[in-house]
């Protein structure tokens, strides 16, 4: 079936005339229509949209890269004319007047965007459970999460919902629901990618990065989103390399490093196995692996609980009712439509985390908590810099354990938080990092996940294709 192809062998089958780029569409919304009212990966659809678009691409006839290929678009990025909630029912109406930079990009290179996937509100969550509209369900056992915050992103790649998708990353949001839902997931190096027209949760630690079926269609997808941006003042104003070029199957000499840390008791027993056998299997292609100790790991959960939440607490005062989205129709005075269309928007993750940033960025508690976080994530750079010298690249689970089942964590914010002990401390350093299948346990995928140094996606994407070469995980794909 058409929509099971990944984006490159979509490639070459429009290039060669032998499909076109609306059946290819078509093949899409075929399996939406089938699977959809059991996952709910999507908040909106735009099926004339994306079939105008695929014509557009049909009659244009000069198929390169990922012209004419149905993209989704997690729905905190914003589509002009499109509904944009973050699944926030304070946004539940939102139109945005611009295209993200994103969105122009992917429109210039000619593909198709097919809608707006589910996250957890305003992208503060791990298993999209902290939708304010339906949780998404894990394409592999639908009583599971499909992770999050992209978890809608994730979930439709997994299932042939889309051929590709876009997710956004601060703690962990495109590795984890990759990890959960057996995809490829990538996070570029912080500026690497414009998040202009990303709304923002939390500036110093946002990156927009591919979900994909495999790691050839990353470097592709890759290709279209890097590069420098002056409406956004992080990005960073270094040549894109052609990512295609660095697919190549050899990690021979390579310097890996097995992060200790993340290997200990907190992490199942069947995921230290398949990393296990993971660093094995890379050390049979030719690289050298080493364990590697970051002892600051230990603290990084609490600190980007500090600096998240107060990142977060400062850019969602946007949303008062006046500007944007909901207002409250009960609003006898400013201030009671201030309370009360935050109190009706808004929901409990959200307020916690707004409530936690408050009080961590107030005048006599800012030394003792938000400064001191910015210490500790120097501190957790400096391991990571230390690592470097000895290692290419390092590598670790990507969560502590497969998908868990819907409700078992969601009412216990702390135990969800721990699940992104692997992912957050690459946030807090800005740097790369990509997840891909490398196992599964009773049925559920297991995730590897491959950090690097600040802009060093190549050498990232070089291991993972090699390891994906050589293994056969990514080609294993949900029955739903
Ligand atoms: N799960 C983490 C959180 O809840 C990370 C989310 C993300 O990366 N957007 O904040």
């Amino acid at each position: 079936m058409l929509n099971n192809l990944t984006a490159h062998e979509a490639h070459s089958l429009l290039a060669s005339k032998k499909i076109s780029s609306v059946e290819l569409t078509e093949a899409v919304f075929a399996q939406i229509e089938k699977t959809e009212n059991k996952l709910k990966a999507y908040v909106t659809l735009t099926k004339d949209e994306a079939l105008k678009r695929a014509k557009a691409a049909d009659n244009n006839g000069n198929f390169t890269g990922l012209a004419g290929i149905p993209i989704a678009i997690k729905d905190n990025m914003c589509t002009k004319g499109i509904l944009t909630t973050c699944s926030s029912k304070i946004l539940a109406n939102y139109l945005p007047p611009y295209d993200a930079t994103i969105v122009e990009k992917l429109a210039a290179a000619g593909a198709a965007p097919i809608g707006k996937t589910n996250l957890d509100e305003f992208a503060m969550g791990s298993s999209t459970e902290n939708s304010g509209f339906h949780t998404t369900h894990n394409p592999w056992d639908l009583n599971t999460v499909p992770g999050g915050s992209s978890g809608g992103s994730a979930a439709a790649v997994a299932s042939g919902e889309c051929i590709l998708a876009l997710g956004s990353d601060t703690g962990g949001s495109i590795r984890q629901p990759a990890s959960f839902c057996g995809v490829v997931g990538l996070k570029p190096t912080y500026g690497r990618v414009s998040r202009y027209g990303l709304v923002a949760f939390a500036s110093s630690l946002d990156q927009i990065g591919p979900l994909a079926k495999d790691v050839t269609d990353s470097a592709w997808l890759m290709n279209v989103l890097a590069g420098y941006d002056p409406k956004d003042s992080t990005s960073v104003d270094i040549p894109v390399p052609d990512y295609r070029m660095a697919l190549v199957n050899d990690v021979k000499k390579f310097r890996i490093g097995l992060i200790s840390d993340l290997m200990g008791k907190g992490t199942d027993e069947a995921v230290k196995a398949a990393i296990k056998d993971a660093a094995r299997k890379l050390e049979s292609l030719g690289a050298i692996v080493e364990e590697v100790s970051l002892p600051t790991f230990e603290y990084a959960v609490p600190t980007y609980y500090l600096i998240a939440p107060a990142e977060a607490s400062s850019n969602l005062a946007r949303f008062d009712g006046v500007k944007f989205g909901h207002r409250s129709s009960d609003a006898p005075d400013l201030l009671t439509m201030y309370y009360n269309t935050r109190r009706e928007g808004f929901g409990a993750e959200v307020k916690r985390r707004i409530m936690l940033g408050t009080y961590a960025l107030s005048a006599g508690y800012y030394d003792a908590y938000y400064l001191k976080a910015l210490k500790v994530r120097t501190l957790i750079k400096q391991d990571f810099e230390k690592a470097f010298k000895h290692f290419d690249v390092l590598i670790s689970p990507t969560a502590p354990s497969p998908a868990f089942k819907i409700g078992e964590k969601a009412a216990d914010p702390l135990s969800m938080y721990l699940s992104d002990i692997a992912t957050i401390p690459v946030n807090l350093a800005g740097l790369p990092a990509i997840s891909l299948p490398c196992g599964f346990s009773g049925g559920l995928p297991i995730g590897l996940q491959i950090i690097g140094e600040a802009f060093a996606e190549e050498k990232l994407l070089q291991v993972a294709y090699t390891y994906e070469q050589n293994t056969e995980w990514h080609k294993r794909r949900p029955t739903l």
